[in-house]
């Protein structure tokens, strides 16, 4: 696990059967304020009976799909989870990872997942849970040896209601999963080909929204609207690029000193062949210095702390990013660059990168907004709500607790214990109080009477009855008081009951 990994366990100790079931949906490349764009009656009601990120979510760095998919449902950055992008390349592991839009067909690899992260279906399936997920990147994969209990892989052919239809049969069967993960790859898929202000875009979001729609209607013709708790928000939002803002490393490295994970990327990933490092190192550095160059390159021990991004093996010895709107094309010749309306994958700063987060059912506030969070603080919330322990993750329920309905009640809960603990601490030392005057006051009797009585030190009697001592005329023991004083008045009462 790598050194950054702050580790935060939160205070649910076990799966509270009682939790009610949780829907996560990914809307794939849905920008913070693409909200804004069309009327969107289905959303806009979730808004108003739920919660909203005004300003979106801060998502991690790289800004594309797998990484981001990957630390919604771990809450570990990158670095800590193990993908640090949509291609990876792992010299442990003998091939290099592509990503299933590339090839659907390609075997994902588990070793590329199983690298320190617990996906929130294998946290809940460990504490009794049952999860259905619908193309969630990555969960066709087993980590710590567990799939999710149903799924359905990876296809872009099966439509968005079927996707819808089958989860509500998960939910409602006789065995219900209690949490339910569904993807969908638009608005991305648009966003690239038209770019992000689009009326391709517009109409996607739209359709996002009757996707929504026919989601609820489903779910309160199941009359689990009350009983649901559903997440919907995305990976990522996105920004312009055009082929004007190409960058052709060719023009300063020479694609026979290193290999490179995307020919064409925002960031690029770059593996000097041996002995060429420093060649290539120095050539992009003096190239990045330039005026208007619009990429940085980095070291891997030199990459910015907070992408959190550089303390795992896959980090390649070479780090470049280009600045917003920009694109790196290697080997230009080979043929890999296809021209783009619209990108994502800069650094988690630019506010384009933002994706959207409501959410609503009966454990989230009505009309409740804020205005944004990380989305590592998804994986805790989400365990939160399943009333699961979350396994060791970089998030925080500071803000995203604010968001349920209990957050209120805890704190009320809170101040009537603090309250509870003075009152009976009040009444404990009052207690002990009166206790302590009274063995004082009967201390200082004792003391009068022992000073009347003759003491012989070299004698001592088995009987601690004051009376034998006094015969005896002995040194009294100071752990006997007490016993002395009850005998004692025993003595004396039957002593008085005799003579009655
Ligand atoms: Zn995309």
């Amino acid at each position: 696990m790598a050194a950054s990994l702050i580790i935060n366990f939160q205070a649910v100790d076990a799966r509270n059967v009682k939790a009610r079931p949780l829907l996560l949906i990914s809307f794939d490349g849905f920008r913070w304020d693409y909200l804004t764009r069309a009327k969107l009656p289905n959303i806009e009601r979730i808004i108003r009976e739920g919660v909203h990120a005004t300003d979106g979510v801060k998502n991690v760095v790289d800004t594309s799909t797998l990484p981001n998919h990957w630390t919604l449902v771990t809450g570990l950055y990158p670095e800590s989870h193990g993908i640090i992008g949509n291609f990876l390349r792992d010299d442990k592991i003998d091939k290099v990872f592509v990503p299933k839009y590339i090839n659907a067909d390609y075997d994902n690899d588990p070793r590329y997942y199983d690298d320190g992260g617990e996906p929130i279906w294998v946290t809940n399936q460990l504490q009794g849970g049952r999860t259905g997920s619908i193309m969630w990147w990555g969960s066709e994969n087993a980590v710590k040896w567990s799939r999710p209990t149903l799924q359905m892989p990876y296809d872009d052919n099966v439509n968005f209601t079927r996707r819808v239809d089958v989860m509500i049969e998960w939910l409602s069967q006789e065995y219900p999963v209690n949490l339910g993960l569904i993807y969908f790859f638009e608005p991305d898929h648009i966003g690239h080909t038209t770019g992000p202000d689009s009326v391709n875009v517009t109409e996607a979001i739209k359709y996002t929204d009757v996707i929504v729609g026919y989601l609820f209607d489903r779910l309160k013709e199941k009359n689990m609207l009350n009983s649901i708790n559903v997440i919907i928000t995305s990976d990522h939002g996105m920004t312009t690029t055009s082929e004007h803002t190409l960058i052709f490393l060719d023009d300063y490295i020479n694609i026979e000193d290193y290999d490179i994970l995307s020919h064409d990327t925002v960031i690029a990933h770059i593996f000097p062949h041996k002995g060429k490092l420093d060649k290539v190192f120095s050539a992009l550095e003096k190239a990045s210095k330039e005026p208007n160059s619009h990429f940085r390159v980095y070291l891997a021990k030199d990459i910015p702390e907070r992408f959190h991004m550089k303390n795992n093996h896959r980090v390649p010895p070479i780090v470049a990013f280009t600045d917003i709107h920009y694109r790196f094309v290697a080997n230009a010749s080979r043929g890999d660059h296809f021209p783009l309306a619209g990108i994502h994958g800069y650094d988690n700063e630019e506010k384009d990168m933002r994706p959207f987060f409501i959410a609503t059912g009966p454990d989230f506030k009505k009309n409740y907004t804020v205005s944004s969070f990380d989305s590592v603080d998804v994986y805790p919330l989400m365990c939160q709500l399943l009333g699961i322990k979350p396994a060791p993750n970089n998030g925080s329920l500071n803000i995203v607790s604010t968001l349920l309905k209990h957050h209120e009640d805890d704190t009320a809960a809170t101040l009537y214990t603090y309250i509870f603990v003075i009152i009976v601490a009040n009444v404990v030392a009052g207690v002990f109080a009166v206790a302590v005057f009274r063995q004082h006051r009967y201390l200082k009797k004792r003391n009068t009477w022992m000073k009347l009585t003759p003491i012989d030190t070299k004698k001592r009697v088995r009987s601690t009855r004051p009376k034998d001592i006094a015969a005896a005329g002995v040194h009294l023991m100071a752990e006997d008081k007490d016993h002395v004083s009850d005998e004692d008045e025993i003595d004396d009462m039957n002593d008085k009951n005799r003579n009655k």
